[in-house]
């Protein structure tokens, strides 16, 4: 028999579910507010909620359903299926499995969102037809994972895909969430790049981005495309230190692809040329050789997807 999952991308606005098949296949798709504000056991009670009916909406009835995988932000031990803090949700110490299970009677399953984000890609995705897949998502961080034929690499305590946090600019660089200074994100994250343009124009430089009402970090790389120097200085210097770290990544992790996600991902040559040549200056060759960067190709879907994976495993 077709085995039938729900999977649960819970952020800290919004919850997002979906019934999955398993050819990775959305039946169909529903998103409720989070609501935090409620506190824990509201927020588990809408998540056994949202699953409930999804799986009703894809006409299935609950006893047809093999189980629930969950994406949650934040830093979790696995040994003891516990969420051990997620600043988005206000959790700390939730035995989430157990919570869920409790709720469901079905079994659950859960990782760190950018790991299920990740898996999801890896699934059916941009790493579909690879083996070894890095994931990197630009957004408000820099968020990642690594995947083995469909098996995230989780590491010694669950950080294993911190991505975001590898320090290119130790010494003057911007201070990071994580209390460092000069993380990957706040160089190459979307939020960074905008942040980076905006202080060029407020420099007083002199930029076709000054004439755009509500800059955004896709303003800048159209711009960059469109041949404007503050644009394009903006984005070398991102895409400059991204292509270093996902050198320095591939050489340890020799993937056979890197599969790129969030905003940033849709923009194009603007992004891949520079990217693809960074990558190939500082990676070794035969790295180089057998890894492709490509384009995310779930958007916002990935989370929802991985999670229903991590029960299919
Ligand atoms: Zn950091």
């Amino acid at each position: 028999m077709r085995r039938k999952v729900v999977g649960i991308d819970v952020g800290g606005t919004f919850l997002k579910a979906a019934a999955v098949t398993e050819e990775g296949r959305i039946v169909v798709k529903e998103e409720w507010p989070t609501e935090v504000v409620q506190g824990t056991a509201a927020v588990l009670d809408r998540m056994a909620g949202i699953a409930r009916a999804v799986a009703e909406k894809a006409g299935w009835t609950w006893h047809e359903v093999d189980g629930i995988g969950l994406g949650v932000p934040g830093f979790h031990d696995f040994q003891n299926d516990l969420c051990e803090e997620s600043v988005n949700l206000g959790w700390k110490n939730v035995p989430v499995i157990a919570e869920m299970e409790n709720r469901l009677g079905v079994p659950v399953r859960f990782d760190n969102d950018a790991n299920a984000a990740a898996l999801g890609e890896a699934w059916v995705g941009g790493g579909k037809d690879y083996r070894h897949t890095l994931f990197v998502t630009l957004g408000t961080g820099v968020g990642g994972g690594i995947v083995i034929d469909d098996q995230i690499y989780r590491g010694a305590n669950g950080m294993a895909g911190e991505i975001g946090h590898l320090v290119l600019e130790p010494e003057h660089g911007e201070r990071c969430n994580c209390g460092h200074i000069g993380c990957l994100e706040t160089i190459s994250s979307a939020t960074a790049i905008l942040r980076a343009a905006k202080q060029r124009l407020q420099r007083g430089d002199e930029s076709s981005l000054r004439m755009v009402e509500n800059l955004t970090t896709r303003d800048v790389f159209e711009h960059a495309a469109q041949g404007d120097r503050v644009a394009a200085d903006v984005i070398d210097y991102a895409v400059h230190k991204l292509g270093y770290a996902l050198a320095l990544l591939a050489n340890t992790l020799n993937p056979e692809v890197i599969v790129i996600g969030g905003g940033p991902s849709k923009a194009g040559d603007v992004l891949y040329k520079p990217l693809n040549r960074y990558f190939q200056t500082y990676a070794l060759k035969r790295v180089v050789e057998a890894a492709e960067i490509r384009p995310a190709e779930l958007g916002n879907d990935a989370g929802v997807l991985g999670a229903a994976k991590l029960v299919l495993g």
